[in-house]
């Protein structure tokens, strides 16, 4: 039992979230490693939602209420840290929830779905084929689910599959801690934020958000005002500011 006032509370049930999942077959063995490199750059980055990534956040929700076919794919560790928040999540966007896994396997997509459908969400289950251009079961995906979305949200996405997504037309918005990984670099849009506070924002800002400002968001994506390059840009700021910082509190001390 992880205390309340533990400094570090937050983070370590996420840590505790994942590990409980990896036991019960929900999150994969390689999905515990990426949730590491994740929290160590949520520590470079103050383990807080920057002013850039909250704009990504409200533009992502924007893109989300101005799509045709919005679809928010799930995987093991989106499931295991956020499935508390998709119901609300599914219900503020409109997005279609479709599970779909990098490390696939029949018995790990049922888990998934059965925890989700217990939090309350409606899961997407469409005709599966090989669609995305990719080899291998990395290539699998609903007809009438991810590969017919016009505007798609991966949270944790590998770098290949995001970079297909984009290759087929798609808007592509990713959650992605690391600013240097393929996946930020290839989407169309990336949130450089930690995945739970990500989907709150976005949440948020799907009701908040008035229809001018939403207007106004969606046409500054189209229009490249808003850029990804901007934004990683402004994260690798943000985390050379912390650490000059660090850097400064050493030198005083
Ligand atoms: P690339 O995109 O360069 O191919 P990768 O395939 O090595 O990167 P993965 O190992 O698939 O990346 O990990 C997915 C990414 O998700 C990592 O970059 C990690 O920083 C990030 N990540 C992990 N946990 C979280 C989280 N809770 N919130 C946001 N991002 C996270
Ligand atoms: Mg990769």
């Amino acid at each position: 039992m992880i205390p309340k006032d533990h400094p570090r509370y937050h983070s370590l049930v996420r840590r505790e979230n994942i590990a409980n999942a990896a036991l019960a077959g929900i999150v994969a063995m390689e999905g515990v490693g990426a949730h590491g490199r994740g929290e160590a750059f949520d520590y470079l980055i103050g383990e807080k939602t920057t002013k850039s990534a909250e704009l990504a956040e409200k533009t992502a929700a924007a893109l989300f209420l101005t799509a045709k076919k919005p679809v928010l794919s799930v995987n093991g560790n989106t499931a295991a840290l956020a499935a508390d928040l998709i119901k609300d999540f599914q219900q503020a966007t409109g997005a279609l929830v479709e599970v779909n896994l990098f490390h696939r396997t029949e018995e790990r997509i049922e888990k998934i779905t059965r925890l989700l459908e217990e939090k309350g969400v409606l899961v997407h289950k469409g005709e599966i084929k090989r669609l995305l251009p990719l080899s291998h079961d990395r290539a699998l995906c609903s007809v009438d689910g991810i590969y017919s979305s016009d505007v798609i949200l991966v949270p944790l996405e590998d770098g290949d599959r995001c970079e297909a997504l984009v290759s087929m037309g798609k808007t592509v918005i990713a959650i992605d801690l690391n600013p240097l990984s393929r996946t930020a670099k290839t989407a169309s849009l990336t949130i450089v934020d930690e995945l739970t506070r990500a989907l709150l924002t976005i949440t948020n800002a799907c009701k908040s958000l008035g229809e001018d400002e939403i207007n106004r968001l969606a046409c500054d994506f189209s229009d490249k005002k808003i850029q990804n390059k901007d934004i990683l840009d402004n994260a690798v700021k943000d985390i050379l500011e912390n650490l000059s910082d660090a850097l400064d509190r050493k030198v005083q001390a």
